[in-house]
């Protein structure tokens, strides 16, 4: 046989390809990593992006990163409990963000070097035989047939554009997180919403910072408006406004990044610079994240101005809310409807970061002299007032995920926040049997989890419940006050019996509807019932979650 008559080889069948190997596809590979399936992650690049780029990380964006073992890699690369300070022309501050709670188990405001903590999350796919990651590759062309999407793959030169020969490849899933731009995007046909504003910035990095203080201040000078910013690893950011009407070409030079340093740090230093780049503003969304089998997610579904430093974060919360979907969905456990849940969950809340980031721009840098008057009186009466100030300070403002439709059972007829359904849930530390003390998540793992508080559910579920529990692989964990731990044996038939260190479940509890919680992967809480009424709460949960009898040979 010669080699043309030679069948061409099969084409490879992965579980998800992703698109990108920006922080949203690199954390979506980590997720899918741990939940077992088969990932094929794609950049045209020969290299991770290394612009100046995401300087504050939150801690739902932390907390995700905990759920696949790479808080601790990531937090190398972080400021903890970096203020956000706003100085008018004379030096007052107008308004600062020091949040103090943690909720969530982490500081609510970092610091950090987005190109460093890229490659963390990369780093960490060696850990998965099952996740490849494939540097100068481009997904060039993609098409759903049936059950699959064939994918174009081709081999890149240094800048990113194709060269070798095109490979095929098969995927039941695409997952676009190819930035603003998306291939995917625009292979869906799908519009992207919305405008980009006429400012551009001036991004720069520096080494050796001579300023040497780790908090965060926006500069409100009506000449030269700036961010200047201190992060780990002795590395300082400035951001710079740019005129109106400069050319693009003449403020991208190195000469130019000089020149506006010198007219904001001391006389006589002699800036070691290692990026820098001139970036437009945009916010825009498309009006789906999801079509069939491809998906797409961070920068490629939503984009938005940096004022409250949400983009990265936005992207994470996207894969995060999707990656134990598309676990359920490929395993054959739930069908298509809980991928619709992803748009449902996420769209609404990209889009109220997408808000809140153009509003904080007008307030900040209004385009008019005359608002800019009107800034400078009232910012300073605000920051006067208590309770305003303290709205601020603690960051009150930041829109949180509340899902009032999507994979969650609430348990009236109309969404109600208070129940907690829908919202993350806190994330206290506990400490098991023998006195361990860890994080709630620790415990639990990237799975769900059946959680009660200070009672068993065990006893109550009848044989259909304990199927769907099955399905969903979800831990049964039982949290106690911590006296009633003193002493006691673990828990005999698998359950994970944890002690309420600081009393934050029993506040918690105390203004919820009953003790029973079923938390999804993401820490989203999916359902809330009292003992009594499980079994009916997790007939309902699994219609609304599309789950299905697990096929023959299906993996688990
Ligand atoms: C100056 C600045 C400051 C910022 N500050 C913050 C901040 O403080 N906090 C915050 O949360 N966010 C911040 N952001 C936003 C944040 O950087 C982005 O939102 C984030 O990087 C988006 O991640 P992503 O993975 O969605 O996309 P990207 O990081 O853009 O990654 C997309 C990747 O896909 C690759 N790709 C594209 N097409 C293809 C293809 N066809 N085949 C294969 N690969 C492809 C690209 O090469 C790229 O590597 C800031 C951004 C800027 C510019």
């Amino acid at each position: 046989m010669t080699q043309e008559d030679a069948p061409a080889p099969a084409p490879l069948l992965w579980d998800v390809v992703i698109c990108g190997a920006g922080p949203a596809g690199l954390t979506l590979g980590n997720h899918l990593g741990v939940l077992g399936l088969k990932v094929l992650i794609v950049e045209r690049l020969p290299a991770l992006l290394d612009y100046p780029r995401g300087v504050g990380i939150d801690d739902e964006s932390l907390r995700s990163f905990q759920s696949v073992g790479l808080v601790d890699a990531v937090r190398r690369h972080t400021v903890p409990h970096q203020i956000l300070s706003f100085i008018d022309r004379r030096g007052r501050t107008l308004a600062a963000m020091a949040p103090s709670a943690q909720p969530f188990g982490w500081p609510r405001r970092n610091g950090f070097i987005q190109p460093r903590v890229d490659r963390e999350l990369a780093q960490g796919l060696a850990a998965f035989a099952h996740v490849q990651l494939r540097l100068g590759t481009a997904m060039e062309r993609f098409e759903e047939q049936g059950e699959r999407i064939a994918l174009a793959l081709r081999a890149c030169d240094a800048d990113g554009e194709p060269t070798g020969p095109a490979e095929q490849h098969h995927a039941r899933y695409l997952v676009g997180c190819d930035g603003g731009r998306s291939s995917v995007r625009h292979g869906l046909g799908l519009p992207f919403e919305g405008r980009s504003e006429s400012t551009r910035w001036l991004v720069i990095d520096l080494a050796d910072d001579p300023i040497g203080t780790l908090n965060a201040a926006f500069v409100l000078d009506d000449d030269i408006p700036h961010v200047t910013m201190g992060l780990p690893h002795g590395v300082r950011r400035y951001e710079f406004m740019v005129p109106d009407g400069a050319d693009e070409q003449a403020v991208s030079t190195p000469a130019h990044a000089r020149e506006m340093l010198r007219r904001v740090l001391p006389p006589g230093v002699e800036p070691s610079i290692i990026r820098h780049r001139v970036y437009t503003h945009h916010a825009r969304i498309a009006p789906t994240f999801r079509k069939g089998r491809a998906l797409i997610a961070g920068d490629a579904a939503h984009l938005m101005p940096v004022w409250q430093g949400q983009g990265f974060n936005t992207g994470i919360r996207d894969v995060t809310n999707l990656g134990w979907k598309l676990a359920l969905v490929a395993s054959g456990r739930a069908g298509e409807r809980l991928l619709d849940s992803y748009t449902e969950e996420r769209h609404a809340h990209a889009s109220a970061m997408i808000d809140l980031s153009v509003l904080t721009g007008r307030i900040f840098v209004p385009a008019h002299p005359l608002l800019k008057a009107v800034r400078n009186i009232v910012a300073p009466a605000i920051a006067r007032i208590g309770p305003l100030r303290r709205y601020i300070t603690e960051m009150r403002f930041k829109p949180m995920p509340f899902f009032r439709r999507g994979a969650v059972l609430h348990p009236g007829a109309v969404p109600d926040p208070r129940s907690g359904v829908g919202r993350m849930f806190i994330q206290p530390w506990v400490a098991d049997a023998a006195g361990r003390r860890m994080r709630l998540d620790d415990a639990i793992g990237l799975r769900f989890a059946l959680l009660s508080w200070s009672v068993g559910a065990e006893a109550w579920l009848d044989d259909a419940a304990r199927g769907v529990l099955r399905q969903l692989d979800a831990l049964p964990v039982v949290v106690k006050p911590a006296c009633q731990l003193h002493g006691a044996a673990g828990a005999e038939d698998g359950t994970v019996l944890l002690a309420d260190e600081a009393g934050e479940f029993k506040r918690w509890f105390d203004h919820a509807p009953g003790p029973v919680v079923l938390l999804r992967p993401d820490r989203v809480v999916a359902a809330i019932c009292q003992p009594c009424n499980l079994n009916a709460a997790l007939q309902a949960l699994a219609t609304v979650m599309d789950l299905r009898p697990p096929r023959a040979g299906a993996k688990a």
